[in-house]
């Protein structure tokens, strides 16, 4: 029997009304023959809510506890979407993640999958029950304890079990019809994407596109799971919505696919450091001992043997940055006149695979961002992407102006 994935994300259950639409939806598929496996998100919302809870009820908290807490939002819509299923007269159950069981690594709050242990749910379906219904978001680590994979974690957990079952297809069902050039909530002239490829994919989200987690997109690739995003608030044909797929499969080609955006960015400045061997790793390594994520680095230009070192870094980091920056001073493993953090700044990226063959990109951004006056803070580049941090005032405008360069609007 073929199996297919159906996720539903936040907004696709926010409501009961919502849950039952997205419950006629899946009673389609079964229709077609499938069993179906839904994996659901929280209720729009619900997930900020419990970890506003945790964070006021204990700042520096054990995340063993914040996963406890922040996964429970998925228990809910996992029994809700079976009963409004059951309603329907379409054998279903619920489970959550621990019940399949989902094993992951112990790593609290960003948690990985190494397992999906299929049996439990094959039987299931054996015996004549249609729809499996798991719990996105969440499993269970070796020492028994509930996990959590990291925000916007049900996208994964859906690319997983597609991957573990030998799934048809994985389909996103989210808020938007697509996967976009860019940003739709962000640019009127954003355009929907038939397919995109999955090292383009995997970039934008890496960058801050959030309509697929990170980790989603590299299962996906891995274990080549057929993925698409699509809306589930439309009618959908079998070709509706955007394909993430290998790049030879792919029509369109240019040197920008699209263009990503993230707001949750930091940019660290170390004031006058010593211009020597050794210094980058005095820097960078109690940063990494620290879990900061350093991304973006620039050394600016020495004088008299001191020089200044940029880096930036996920906004709600810089705390914890700046405390093992300190510390390493206090240490003497590192001497610097002054640490100044800005955290008004935001990141802007153009992402193709056209990029590879095509030059002139990172000319033609810069001076697009030139012409609209804006200042670039510090810039990266990879194979296929160029990203500059920004003032985070001028971001939109940023977003807007690169999707107008590049042409975007207009397919490929
Ligand atoms: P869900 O709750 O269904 O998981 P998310 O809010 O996590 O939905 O992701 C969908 C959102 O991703 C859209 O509402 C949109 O604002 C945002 N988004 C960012 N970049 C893109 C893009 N390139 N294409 C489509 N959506 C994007
Ligand atoms: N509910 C979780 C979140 O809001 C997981 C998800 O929706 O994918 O991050
Ligand atoms: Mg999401």
């Amino acid at each position: 029997m073929s199996v297919l994935v159906m996720k539903f994300g936040g907004t696709s259950v926010a409501t009961l009304d919502r849950i039952r639409r997205a419950a006629k939806r899946v009673g389609v598929e079964v229709a077609k023959g499938h069993d179906v496996i839904v994996i659901v998100s929280a209720m729009a919302g619900e997930t900020n809510k419990l970890v506003g809870f945790v964070d006021e009820t204990s700042p520096l908290y054990d995340a063993r506890e914040y996963d406890a807490v922040v996964s429970s939002g998925e228990n809910v819509t996992a029994g809700l979407m079976a009963l409004t299923l059951q309603e329907m007269d379409i054998p279903a159950r619920s489970w959550q993640g621990w019940q399949v069981p989902v094993r992951t690594t112990s790593a609290h709050s960003a948690a990985r999958i190494e397992e999906i242990e299929p049996d439990n749910i094959r039987a299931k379906f054996a015996e004549g029950m249609k729809v499996a219904v798991v719990a996105g978001f969440q499993g269970v680590s070796p020492e028994g304890r509930i996990t959590t994979l990291g925000r916007g974690g049900s996208d994964t957990t859906a690319v997983a079990f597609a991957a573990a079952f030998g799934a048809v297809r994985c389909d996103i069902y989210t808020d938007v019809d697509g996967v976009y050039t860019t940003d739709p909530r962000i640019a009127d002239k954003a355009r929907k994407l038939d397919q995109i490829a999955f090292e383009e994919m995997l970039e934008l989200a890496s960058l801050g596109a959030k309509v697929l987690q990170t980790r989603s997109v590299e299962l996906a690739m891995r274990y080549g799971v057929k993925l698409r995003v699509l809306s589930s608030f439309e009618e959908q044909s079998d070709d509706a919505g955007t394909l993430v797929c290998p790049e030879e499969d792919v029509m369109e080609n240019r040197p920008v696919s699209g263009i990503a955006h993230s707001r949750d960015e930091a940019k660290m400045t170390l004031i006058s450091v010593a211009d020597r061997p050794g210094i980058a790793a005095a820097i960078f390594l109690p940063l990494s001992e620290a879990g900061v994520n350093v991304d973006m680095i620039v050394q600016n230009i020495s004088e008299d043997g001191r020089t200044d070192m940029t880096f930036s870094c996920p906004i709600d980091q810089v705390k914890r940055a700046d405390k093992a920056l300190m510390e390493a001073k206090e240490r003497g493993d590192l001497n610097f006149h002054d640490l100044v953090a800005d955290t008004d700044v935001a990141k802007v990226s153009a992402v193709g695979i056209g990029m590879r063959s095509q030059s002139g990109v990172a000319a033609k951004m810069f001076k697009t961002l030139s012409d609209e006056n804006i200042n670039i803070k510090v810039i990266a580049t990879s194979e296929i992407k160029i990203s500059v941090l920004i003032d985070r005032k001028y971001m939109e405008l940023a977003v807007q102006a690169l999707h107008d360069a590049f042409e975007l609007e207009k397919a490929g």
